[in-house]
């Protein structure tokens, strides 16, 4: 089990609240309610998407990481500030050493409803059974084309073989939903849009369409010529079944349609050509411990300082989460000229 966190004298981050002042709920200036996070648990893969990942890729030195127990103190905090959903994901999350043990601990967190884990798809012939014992509720896996050759050059080094093996072991232990994720791009993937939706719907699960975000620049391809709107990929799939858009409507950036007589969902995931932000109900934390408050800007608040100094406790952690509340960006700006946008590739924001 994870050591108990010190407790210490209370720091200056924001006006002093004592434990039992804390709001029940993290929400921001514009309203907007926080009960997703999604935490990063490492910034490394055994894959080099070509969309997420520089060919040369160097990453965060080790003592800068955080080590599990302090990933596990976060997500505490976030629960008990009325966080009822974590993500985990990375890099790919399940090659950090001993991650089942973080993940056993946050599947006994009090107050979480979801467990949630976003992976490659690689290691989960070995992971699926672990994974469902220890809690986690649903899963989703990327796979962007269903051509061993052409999956290698969007993965730089992945295999297909592997990742088609891992999915079937998750579908075997009936997780309470399975998702896939496809990242369209022209010029390498925009003809298997049904393809893709086929194999989805033959095994009942769910799968969404992902519009390449700009984010940090790609060293294939520059990501103006590839990104594929989500209209485009949806008219492709209309040439072969009638989708109906699906009443129930989940926080963020993805819209839901479902064709008739299948279980499958097919999501819309549009950061770029639609802009969903009012709905925004999450956070990112970094591996480095960085609390990034919009994936598309840079404002963040350094968790990890925190967890390091000695003379703070929980109740500061739990404070400046409160506080950065203040910060959160009202939107992203994605390819707009007026914004900056952001250099941090996806392996490092926690995608
Ligand atoms: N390694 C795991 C995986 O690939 O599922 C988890 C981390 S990955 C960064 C999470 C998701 O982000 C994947 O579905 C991936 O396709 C997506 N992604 C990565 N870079 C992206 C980008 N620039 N635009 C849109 N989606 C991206
Ligand atoms: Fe690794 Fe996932 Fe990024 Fe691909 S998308 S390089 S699998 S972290």
């Amino acid at each position: 089990m994870f050591r108990a966190y010190p407790t210490s004298p209370v720091c200056g981050i924001v006006p002093a609240m004592s434990e039992s002042s804390f709001p029940a709920k993290l929400v921001d200036k514009f309203g907007r309610h926080v009960d997703y996070i999604r935490l990063s648990v490492t910034d490394r893969c055994d894959f080099r998407c070509v969309y997420c990942m520089t060919e040369d890729m160097s990453f965060v030195p080790r003592r800068e990481i955080l080590s599990l127990e302090e990933l596990y103190q976060i997500a505490a905090a976030f629960t008990e500030l009325g966080v009822k959903k974590i993500r985990l994901t990375g890099g790919e999350p399940l090659v950090r050493t001993d991650v089942m043990t973080l993940i056993q601990n946050l599947g006994a967190l009090p107050g979480l409803r979801e467990l949630l884990l976003t992976t490659n798809g690689s290691q989960l012939t070995t992971y699926a059974e672990p994974l469902k014992r220890a809690g986690v509720n649903r899963i989703n896996i990327s796979i962007d084309s269903l051509q061993a050759d052409r999956f290698q050059r969007i993965s730089r080094v992945g295999r297909l073989d592997k990742v088609l093996a891992g999915i079937d072991a998750v579908v075997a232990q009936g997780f309470d939903r399975i998702r896939l994720n496809s990242v369209v791009m022209m010029g390498y993937n925009e003809d298997e849009v049904l393809a893709l939706t086929d194999y989805a719907l033959d095994r009942n699960v769910d799968i969404a369409f992902i519009e390449e975000m700009p984010l940090g620049e790609a060293s294939d391809h520059a990501r103006e010529d590839t990104t594929c709107s989500n209209a485009w990929v949806r008219a492709q799939i209309e040439r072969k079944y009638q989708l109906v858009d699906s009443p129930t409507r989940t926080a963020g950036p993805s819209r839901y349609s479902q064709v008739a007589g299948y279980r499958s969902r097919i999501g819309f995931i549009s950061p770029v050509t639609h802009n969903f932000c009012e709905d925004c109900n999450r956070v990112r934390i970094t591996v480095e411990g960085r609390l990034l408050l919009c994936l598309g800007n840079e404002h963040s608040v350094d968790l990890r300082a925190i967890l390091r100094d000695g003379s703070k406790d929980k109740g500061d952690l739990k404070r400046a989460l409160v506080a950065s509340m203040e910060i959160k960006p009202e939107r992203h700006h994605f390819y707009d000229r007026d914004h900056a946008q952001p250099v941090r590739l996806m392996n490092m924001t926690g995608g």
